[in-house]
């Protein structure tokens, strides 16, 4: 298994995942984005986008996290599309970045949610 790169958080779940020291059903990968099933999915396509360094929440991103931030969205449907989620207009997926605890965040690793597929969803 490979080591955790040096910016990350130790005991960051998130971190590990990326990292491959913490198992995970994943997506895709790249150099920098890792992508991996959630573990209690709300929907029939539930994902999770996050970046593999370590940013704590949107609540930490700045100018210089822009390209990044974009090509995470960027990468957005066409895994919806292979995943499961319906075409838009019909289908479509929903995307969520909980931050903070009043924005109801739990893991402290900048994610973006990806929900979708045939309704009816656990919740949303
Ligand atoms: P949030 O409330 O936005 O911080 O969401 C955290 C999400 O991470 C939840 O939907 C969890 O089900 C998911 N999650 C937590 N631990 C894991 C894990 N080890 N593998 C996959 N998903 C996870
Ligand atoms: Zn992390």
């Amino acid at each position: 298994m490979s080591q955790p790169p040096a910016h990350a958080s130790d005991n960051c779940i998130f971190c590990k995942i990326a990292a491959g020291q913490t198992p995970s059903r994943k997506v895709y990968e790249d150099d920098e984005i890792f992508v991996f099933h959630d573990i209690q999915p709300w929907a029939p396509v539930h994902f999770l986008m996050i970046p593999k360094m370590h940013v704590a929440s949107m609540a930490q991103v700045g100018p210089e996290h822009a390209g990044l931030l974009g090509r995470m969205m960027a990468l957005a449907p066409g895994l919806a599309a292979e995943q499961g989620c319906n075409p838009y207009p019909e289908g479509g997926f929903r995307m969520v970045i909980n931050t903070g605890a009043e924005g109801g965040q739990e893991v402290h690793h900048l994610h973006i949610h990806v929900i979708g597929g045939p309704r009816p969803w656990l919740k949303g």
